[in-house]
């Protein structure tokens, strides 16, 4: 990805915009590499993205920017903290590679994927407390800002304190009144009227996305790991992935499908899978609570208690899952949070 388009070559103590002295490499992404910078004006410490070069990737920093500070300006109206990461400004680099938009914010901690990497999982405690920080930055990007963020996962989520999160990577974020997009999210975290292509989208689709991040924080596990067809396969990975909810969270309703805009040869006139054989859950078996009782020693109680919540998030129709709002005031985030 470093050629023409793509990133821009960067080095350790290079300045940038006659301030910012590279430190350290603090991630990347598809779009960008992300720095940590000393800015010498103020003495702090800032996050630099730098986005590759090519018109595309131009245009989702130019969206980036543009939702943020819509987010930025709504928090600031109602006096109130978005939980989305501050963009400071933003300014042009040119390289060999092209011309960059890069991007200065507020420095964060680590993301709940280094999280999950250095520890396997996070203590149910801290999940939770993680849980209703995202939500309630999501209920303020959903129903105040009118935008959905589309790609939440543990990449996009970091760390700002004990069990505090805030949101980044807005690139592909866009306002509900004026969405274009018909391919949504990162595969593990993606909700099923975007597998089957039922648009427009709600802010829903974030949430089914929540009920995924929370599943792999407490198991270290993603809840879903849809499979590449091999040569002679006849599903694809959409319909190995929609086999992998079947088996956890029951048939599709047929009122999903009556709706979609592809896959209508994925399934039989009666709404079950036509390429790949599964096996629904047993009538009365909570197969995510089984899953963390057997695979990840939780108590009977706590599967039971995380399962109930996840049920609302991961609920096959947009209409009918909780929003985040919602969410906020199910019982498994009433106790008191740690902090
Ligand atoms: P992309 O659009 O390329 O995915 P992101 O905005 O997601 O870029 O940033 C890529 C990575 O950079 C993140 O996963 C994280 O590791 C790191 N990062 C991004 N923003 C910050 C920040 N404000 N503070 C610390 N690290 C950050
Ligand atoms: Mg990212």
């Amino acid at each position: 990805d470093y050629v023409m388009g793509g990133y821009h070559p960067v080095s350790v103590n290079d300045v940038y915009d006659d301030r910012y002295r590279v430190v350290e490499k603090l991630g990347w992404g598809v779009y960008s590499t992300v720095w940590r910078c000393l800015d010498a004006k103020s003495g702090t410490e800032i996050a630099l993205k730098i986005q590759k070069s090519a018109p595309e990737y131009t245009n989702a920093a130019l969206n980036e920017i543009d939702v943020l500070r819509t987010i930025q300006q709504q928090a600031r109206s109602q006096n109130r903290e978005s939980d989305v990461v501050v963009l400071v400004e933003h300014f042009y680099v040119s390289g060999p590679h092209g011309n960059h938009v890069c991007m200065v914010f507020e420095l964060l901690g680590r993301t709940l994927l280094h999280a999950i990497q250095e520890t396997g999982s996070l203590p149910l405690q801290e999940v939770r407390d993680i849980t209703r920080c995202l939500l309630r930055c999501l209920a303020f990007v959903h129903d105040s800002v009118g935008v959905l963020h589309t790609d939440i996962k543990p990449e996009n989520v970091l760390l700002c304190g004990p069990g505090r999160v805030k949101l980044v990577d807005l690139g592909t974020a866009f306002f509900l009144d004026k969405q274009t997009a018909r391919d949504i999210q990162t595969r593990e975290y993606r909700c099923p009227e975007g597998i089957l292509g039922i648009w427009p989208f709600t802010p829903t689709a974030d949430v089914w996305s929540v009920g995924c991040l929370v599943f792999e924080l407490l198991t270290g596990e993603t809840l879903f790991d849809p499979q590449s067809p091999r040569p002679g396969d006849a599903f694809t990975k959409d319909e190995s992935h929609l086999a992998q909810a079947v088996e956890l969270l029951g048939p599709i309703p047929p009122a999903l499908l009556d709706k979609r805009a592809r896959g209508h040869h994925w399934f039989t006139p009666q709404a079950q899978l036509r390429n790949i054989s599964v096996a629904p859950p047993p009538p009365g078996c909570d197969a995510i609570a089984r899953v963390l009782q057997d695979n990840f020693a939780f108590s009977p109680n706590d599967a039971s208690d995380v399962s109930t919540f996840l049920a609302r998030l991961l609920d096959y129709l947009p209409e009918k899952r909780a929003s985040a709002n919602l969410a906020l005031s199910l019982p498994w985030l009433q106790d008191p949070p740690s902090f």
